[in-house]
């Protein structure tokens, strides 16, 4: 089953992501990792891309498909996650068209604003690997301080990551993405787990989810 995660910012939809990638084989694709690639080009593109995340608003359909649709073809057959798109209704209409529904089931990392808020301003990220740390809690922390356990950088904090745009990305969750919601629930393809769980309470709830979803398949 390929996976679409929603949720607000810092509800944990990367690490869980990190995760399934790492246990169960699975191609993750994060659009957000994706933007901040391109902006690490130093390119045109980049640096209007840099002015809109730092903004807390969205980029626009066009260049996120198109980097979507470049991304979708390295595959190569795997089972994938979708970590951060769609985050608009008319992003998830033009999914429909990408990926085959019926394989692909949607989870909701359901998280309130507070626990988000504190999440995100005690993230650490990797700039090589995009892998996300935490410098308030023990199971998310680095081996060794402010580095990354695989690739060995320093980590940096994101740009977004500060309490005005935090908000701002929040906002904008609830009034572009929270829609996407009924349109998955319609197609009765919405899980919903409660994300203020441990990352591994979380973890077994994906789990759970897609073994029950392998068994009603069969
Ligand atoms: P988070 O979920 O913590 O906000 P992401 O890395 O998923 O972090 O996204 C960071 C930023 O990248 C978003 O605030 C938005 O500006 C941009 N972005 C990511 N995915 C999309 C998308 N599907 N459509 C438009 N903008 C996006």
């Amino acid at each position: 089953m390929n996976i679409i995660f929603i949720a607000a910012p810092a509800a944990g939809k990367g690490t869980q992501g990190n995760y399934l990638e790492r246990e169960c084989g699975y191609y993750r694709i994060s659009t957000g990792d994706l933007l901040r690639k391109e902006i690490a080009k130093k390119t045109a593109l980049g640096a209007d891309i840099e002015n809109i995340i730092s903004k807390g608003e969205l980029i626009s359909d066009k260049i996120i498909n198109t980097l979507l649709i470049n991304e979708f073809k390295k595959i190569n057959g795997k089972k994938f996650i979708l970590d951060g798109y769609p985050r608009t209704l008319n992003q998830a209409i033009s999914l429909d068209d990408i990926i085959d529904i019926d394989n692909t089931i949607t989870i909701y990392l359901d998280i309130d604003l507070e626990t988000a808020k504190e999440r995100s301003l005690g993230r650490l990220i990797c700039p090589k690997c995009g892998t996300s740390y935490s410098k308030d809690n023990p199971e998310l922390m680095p081996k060794k301080n402010d580095i990354c356990d695989d690739c060995h950088v320093k980590l940096i904090v994101r740009d977004d990551d500060n309490e005005e745009t935090f908000k701002k990305r929040f906002d904008t969750f609830l009034e572009e993405t929270k829609p996407v919601l009924s349109y998955y629930q319609y197609k009765k393809k919405l899980y919903k787990i409660d994300a203020r769980l441990d990352d591994d309470d979380i973890f077994e709830n994906i789990k759970k989810i897609l073994k029950s979803v392998d068994v009603d398949k069969k």
